[in-house]
């Protein structure tokens, strides 16, 4: 089945994002695994695809080790894993753009593969505010790339870009059961 995988700092929102996207009506979510902490949490949505929980990159209270096993661990599941369509990277829409991400971002980019961007904590600035975030993530994105990802504004608060994100991976796996019919 077609894995759509979330990462992101820790603190970025990841866990509330995912209960929105599945914790609400119509969604039927089971774990694979149910009751056991795994690095990599798969959860079955719809029966049609998984939702992939990477663990977050950059912990600063991780050690040394720690970090670098979760690298080799992030690495080989996005480079590896031919089921991967889409990665969402998530950032927090009220911080400037951070050399963490931008650098995981440029490492995805290089490495070609799929991602977009995922604003999480919309709710905590105004429209304009979001709009002008947003804008700054993708003048500062286009210093490295001539193309921009798609973006996604969200809150977990709000439900705020819940429909936006569904939809673009309803319309994936579309494209990916006509390409394989
Ligand atoms: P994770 O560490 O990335 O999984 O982050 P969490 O989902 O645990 O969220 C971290 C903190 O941010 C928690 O206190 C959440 O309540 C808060 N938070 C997460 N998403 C939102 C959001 O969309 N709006 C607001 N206002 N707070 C949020």
């Amino acid at each position: 089945l077609p894995e759509y995988a979330f990462i992101g700092r820790s603190n970025v929102g990841k866990s509330s994002l995912i209960n929105m996207l599945t914790g609400h009506k119509g969604l039927a979510m089971t774990s694979q695994k149910p009751g056991k902490t795994q690095l990599i949490n798969h959860f079955l949505i719809n029966e049609s695809w998984h939702l992939v929980d990477l663990p977050g990159y950059g912990y600063a209270r991780r050690s040394l080790e720690q970090r670098e096993q979760f690298r080799k661990l992030i690495d080989q599941y996005v480079t590896k894993r031919e089921a991967l369509v889409n990665l969402f990277v998530l950032v927090d829409i009220r911080h400037e753009p951070q050399r963490i991400d931008l650098e995981f971002i440029n490492e995805m980019g290089e490495k070609g593969i799929p991602f977009s961007i995922v604003f999480t904590k919309a709710d905590k600035i105004g429209k304009q505010v979001q709009r002008d975030a947003v804008e700054a993530y993708q003048s500062r994105l286009l210093e490295d790339w001539e193309e921009l990802p798609p973006l996604f504004v969200t809150s977990a608060s709000t439900g705020l870009g819940r429909d936006e994100l569904l939809d673009y991976i309803e319309q994936l796996n579309r494209m990916i059961a006509e390409l394989e019919a």
